[in-house]
């Protein structure tokens, strides 16, 4: 910790402080109030994802399209998810998934997903040519409990393509197969890292598409630039390991997706988080746009 710390001077540190103070003061009351509500105990999935379901209430653009069904302790319950469909682009409609909260006490994630759809509505040419499928909240029940693990004591990000009898593995498993996806962003928010750093999979441009996400959220948190990160070598706050049965394509596609998994330092202000996913996320579409452009000149 000391060591990371040591790599960003005063004058940086108090950048991100000025930043911070700018930020709470724009954000709206709303948002505040989501924001606090979430990291209470009396955490509900309608009062995370109310602001989605108003912007999906009068957005052009934004369908809310819940799905599957499970039940737990007699309980029933369904994955979020909305379809945010872009204006036309030149080609192909390009689409990527966003997943967050597939482990419950990251609800980070969600709330970024809500600012990322803002930030869509405000400028829509940001979403140009995209279909996006987005997952706020992968596991309900460990979200409902504060909980890492879902209700039924399992990591769900260790369960895929493994043959799991968890529910909402297997769902996010067809969606993820069914919808034939360009690439999968999975958000996180880790405790143990003081900076943001993430994982690529999949293609083998997808550390083009991780660099300058992280470059862009550099803006409102530091990257952590360690050597080794969560037990994996690290190389400026890129990991090209991972875990198995982490949430991502099946192997052995003919076209495999982009695969990113997206962290940010969990035990840094919220609203920082929040904030430094929206320009990540917009980075990762401008590039893999910009690349498939250059990839049909080819
Ligand atoms: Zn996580």
């Amino acid at each position: 910790m000391a060591e990371c710390l040591t790599r960003f001077s005063r004058a940086t540190v108090n950048r991100f402080r000025l930043k911070e103070k700018y930020l709470m003061k724009t954000t709206t009351q709303a948002e505040s109030s989501v924001v606090e509500k979430a990291t209470t105990s009396k955490r509900t999935l309608e009062r995370i994802l109310s602001p989605l379901e108003k912007i999906a209430e009068s957005s052009a653009g934004l369908l809310s399209k819940p799905f599957g069904q499970f039940e737990h302790d007699g309980k029933s319950y369904s994955l979020p998810r909305y379809i945010y469909i872009g204006e036309k682009g030149g080609g192909d409609v390009i689409r990527i998934g966003i997943f967050a909260t597939l482990h419950g006490d990251e609800p980070e994630g969600a709330l970024a997903i809500s600012r990322f759809v803002s930030a869509l509505e405000a400028d829509p040419d940001i979403a140009k040519g995209y279909a996006l499928f987005l997952y706020p909240i992968c596991n309900p029940t460990g979200f409902e409990d504060n909980t890492r693990h879902s209700r039924t004591g399992k990591d769900l990000n260790r369960e895929f393509w493994k043959n799991s009898s968890e529910p909402e593995v297997r769902l996010l498993e067809t969606e993820v197969w069914t919808h034939a996806l360009d690439g999968i962003i999975s958000l996180h928010a880790d405790d143990t890292s003081e900076g943001l750093y993430g994982f690529v999979n999949g293609a083998v441009f997808s550390e083009n598409l991780l660099e300058p996400a992280l470059r862009e959220a550099e803006n409102f948190l530091p990257r952590n630039r360690n050597e080794m990160i969560d037990g994996f070598k690290a190389r400026d706050g890129i990991i090209t390991e991972g875990y198995h049965g982490v949430l991502q394509a099946p192997r052995g596609l003919a076209r495999p997706p982009f695969e990113i998994t997206f962290e940010t330092p969990q035990k840094t202000s919220l609203h920082r988080q929040v904030e430094a996913n929206a320009p990540a996320l917009q980075a990762i579409l401008v590039e893999y746009r910009y690349l498939m452009a250059i990839a049909q000149n080819i």
